[in-house]
């Protein structure tokens, strides 16, 4: 039996394809091709129970050429350094494709924050934090939220390292409470960034916003705040899932209702009005755009053929395995990629960034026109590039990225 290749795995080969289209070479190549480091952590923690538990951690940098590396933080059960290596891959070429003076990174800790009490995550993220000290920094690499972390998990982080360093130091994360220096529109960054994507993607394919019918597989910040701002836009959200399942209704979901319903029960499942269905039933849901916005390659050769959607929207990092990708493409899919899609989050991240440098904060209007602005520029940028090469808006993303941090890279050997 042919052994299915890990995400990481796919990445590289990905990357040896945009290169050769870009015909790098071989020295830039290898320079940029792998993570610039590694580390591996051991977290002792003491549980409720009085036991001390080892989990284990990852921070991976891919590459600091045009900045201090940048990237979020998982906390799930099924984390790997294959897949922060990955993530830390992907982070790298957003950063770049969205021209902000950053590099990639991604951590992560193997465990189930729905399982640790306030106290265990508290002292988990304070030791975690404390290990991975010697890589991050304001000017060396700055973690974010990402599945399974959030606001709280930032401020224990900010707070740990401010204690090492024995002063304030709000830079060092981004995601935090506003009151720590958080930016005003950051937690809802990037799916308003997978908004304003899908809604350029309505524009190309002439569909009108207000009689389109979206699904949305996740239901965590990014499918909450996509499916939200669709719903207000006057789109039909005819279905949602979580880990927990799925629900639909055909005359569309009150968003708003759902997310209380949500925060209330801790599921989606149970929505008055709704029918439940399972959490693969999403990808053959009969509708216009699909989000994608839980975890990686969900979409696979064994579902994508289901697809009835013709926008996708990836909420998520990495949600198309290679395989479903060819089939989405051959069915003429029109694929807002990852690196494009949900970019918002990083770019308001490095919105806050700069407002923790220079102590002024912008007000949420300001933060959220110069997202737009952004993600129009970039999404025009790629949609040119595709439309000049016929090489589908993925290939397209990867390259304008590949090439600009090729071009980083050169300058500085
Ligand atoms: P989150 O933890 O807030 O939400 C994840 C959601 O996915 C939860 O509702 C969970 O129940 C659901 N889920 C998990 N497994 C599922 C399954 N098999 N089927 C259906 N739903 C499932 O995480 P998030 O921050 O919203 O991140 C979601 C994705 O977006 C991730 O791939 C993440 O890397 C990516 N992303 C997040 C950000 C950000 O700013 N938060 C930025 C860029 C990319």
């Amino acid at each position: 039996m042919v052994r299915e290749k890990s995400p990481y795995e796919n990445t590289l080969e990905t990357f040896d394809r945009v290169a050769d289209l870009l015909e790098l070479d071989a020295s830039i190549r290898s320079l940029i091709k792998t993570p610039d480091r590694s580390l591996i952590v051991k977290i002792p923690v003491e549980l409720d129970s009085g036991e001390i538990h080892d989990f284990k951690g990852f921070r991976v940098q891919h590459s600091t050429a045009m900045g201090p590396s940048k990237g979020g933080i998982r906390y799930h059960p099924d984390v790997t350094l294959d897949e922060i290596m990955m993530l830390a891959t992907l982070m790298a070429w957003k950063t770049a494709l969205f021209n902000l003076r950053f590099g990639g990174a991604k951590g992560g800790v193997i465990c189930d924050p729905k399982k640790l009490s306030r106290g265990e995550l508290e002292r988990l993220t304070r030791r975690y934090t404390t290990e991975i000290s010697t890589m991050i920094g304001p000017d060396k690499d700055i973690p974010a939220p990402d599945v399974g972390t959030n606001e709280q998990i930032m401020a224990w982080m900010m707070d740990q390292y401010s204690r090492m360093e024995k002063r304030a130091v709000p830079g060092v994360v981004t995601g935090k409470p506003i009151l720590l220096g958080g930016s005003l529109g950051r937690r809802e960054a990037t799916g308003r960034g997978c908004y304003f994507t899908g809604l350029e993607a309505m524009r190309v394919l002439k569909m009108d916003p207000k009689s389109v019918r979206v699904a949305v597989e996740g239901f965590g910040n990014v499918g909450s705040i996509t499916a939200g701002l669709m719903f207000k836009e006057g789109a039909t959200i005819v279905a949602v899932s979580d880990s927990s399942g799925g629900i639909y209704d055909k005359k569309g979901l009150n968003i708003p209702l759902l997310i209380e319903h949500k925060q209330k029960t801790g599921s989606v499942l149970g929505f008055p009005g709704s029918d439940k269905m399972s959490k693969e039933d999403i990808f053959g849901v009969s509708c216009d755009i699909l989000v994608p916005a839980a975890l990686e390659a969900s979409i696979t050769k064994d579902n994508a053929r289901d697809i009835r959607a013709q926008i996708i929207i990836e909420g998520a990092n990495s949600p198309v395995t290679p395989e479903a990708d060819e089939i989405l493409e051959a069915n003429n899919k029109f694929v807002i990629p990852d690196v494009l899609a949900n970019g918002g989050g990083v770019v308001v991240s490095y919105f806050e960034w700069v407002e923790n440098r220079q102590s002024f904060y912008w007000t949420e209007n300001e933060v959220n026109a110069r997202l737009e602005e952004k993600m129009i520029n970039v999404f025009r940028e790629v949609l040119a590039l595709n439309q000049d090469k016929k090489i589908g808006m993925r290939m397209s993303a990867y390259m304008l990225a590949i090439r600009r941090l090729a071009e980083a890279t050169q300058w500085r050997s």
